[in-house]
């Protein structure tokens, strides 16, 4: 294990922004971590956890404490005795998530495959609760290992106890920040029935009058579509969605679709609904493909901010600020942040 001074961190986030790590480490197993840990201690250095950089900007100063990046691999499948119909699939917090879903796939489990493509690691899935096409990560994760970063301490948290929400869970929480992601544990179906009643997947259905849809065909769909949709992170500086949808209690969506009819919303709860923040950004803002300088919006997106040309943090957060005015001022919603801010 290596600590290293000054460490740029730009090349290992998505947005390619930032400047360096005071000390950066990476971790490849419980002991490098603890190691890491006593490290950060002793020097009394905050610490920051990092994946796949895909959800976070990093601030121009960069951080001054310890990045310890976790690179802890390892794919497990295991029979469950007590349910024949599913099984146990224990996974490093550093796989890469998309490579899981590719081997999960290829070995005919069910649960994941509407998660494809999505960019990070499988440490990062319980603390965002990913989702994407209509599925979310809490629905197949069983349980999730975890290093108490203050106290060394190791603690698995159940389902209910990681406190699942729309891109949300307990280790986003002030009480919940000090845990580290180490293994997380997905049960998953060897029978099951795909899916594909997301909007965009129904239509790529019809459009290319697909029958008989499987598990590699939804997987095949869902690359295809976020091919399509989203910037290719090899290419383009993004973290992808820069804001969550709004959550908003159905009176004040009543309020907001006498003004706008055709705002998309989606059930949550008897109280409240989901609205789309795209749509607002779009069709309220006009910000799709809007260019400011360095930044910009992505061009089939409006929740996507793309770093046009080497653009500094204060430029994202910038436009980040003018979208968030915008969509105030037309529906007196505030958008929340997707990405972090580091
Ligand atoms: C083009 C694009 C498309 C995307 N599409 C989607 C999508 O469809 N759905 C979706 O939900 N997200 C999407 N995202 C966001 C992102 O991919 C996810 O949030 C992903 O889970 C982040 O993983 P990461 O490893 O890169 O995390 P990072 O960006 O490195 O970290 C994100 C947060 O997780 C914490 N963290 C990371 N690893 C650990 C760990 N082992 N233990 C504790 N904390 C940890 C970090 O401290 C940080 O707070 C997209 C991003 C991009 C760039």
């Amino acid at each position: 294990m290596t600590i290293e001074e000054n460490k740029e961190l730009k090349d290992l986030t998505t947005f390619r922004i930032g400047g360096p790590a005071r000390f950066f480490v990476r971790v490849t197993s419980g002991q490098e971590l603890t190691d890491a840990l006593d490290f950060a201690r002793e020097k009394n250095l905050p610490l920051f956890i990092l994946g796949g950089g895909s959800n976070i900007l990093v601030s121009d100063e960069g951080f001054s404490g310890l990045v310890i990046k976790i690179e802890i691999g390892g794919i497990e499948i295991k029979d469950v005795p007590e349910d024949s119909t599913i099984q146990e699939v224990i996974v490093g917090a550093g796989v890469v998530w998309d490579e899981l879903v590719g081997y999960v796939v290829e070995k005919n489990l069910y649960g994941l495959e509407n998660l494809s493509y999505i960019p990070g690691t499988v440490g990062a899935a319980p603390v965002q609760n990913i989702g994407a096409y209509g599925t979310e990560a809490r629905e197949t994760i069983a349980w999730v290992e975890t290093v108490n970063g203050a106290t060394g301490e190791i603690k698995v948290f159940t389902n209910a106890e990681c406190q699942f929400a729309y891109r949300d869970s307990f280790f986003k929480k002030t009480e919940g920040k000090n845990y580290v992601v180490t293994r997380v544990a997905f049960h998953l179906k060897k029978q099951g029935i795909v899916n594909t009643s997301y909007k965009d997947l129904a239509e790529y259905i019809k459009s290319n009058n697909l029958t008989d849809v499987d598990l590699g065909m939804v997987r095949d769909m869902v690359v295809a579509i976020r091919k399509h949709k989203l910037p290719d992170v090899k290419e383009v500086g993004t973290a992808g969605s820069f804001f969550k949808n709004p959550i908003i209690s159905r009176e004040l969506s009543a309020h907001l679709h006498q003004e706008f009819p055709l705002l998309p919303e989606y059930e949550v709860d008897a109280e409240r609904v989901k609205v789309s923040a795209a749509w607002m950004l779009d069709n309220l803002c006009g910000m799709k493909g809007h260019v400011d300088g360095a930044v910009a919006i992505h061009e089939r997106q409006a929740l996507v901010i793309v770093n046009k040309n080497n653009a500094t943090a204060q430029e994202i957060k910038n436009l980040a600020q003018k979208m968030i005015n915008c969509v105030k001022e037309k529906t007196s919603i505030t958008l929340e942040q997707e990405v972090l801010y580091i």
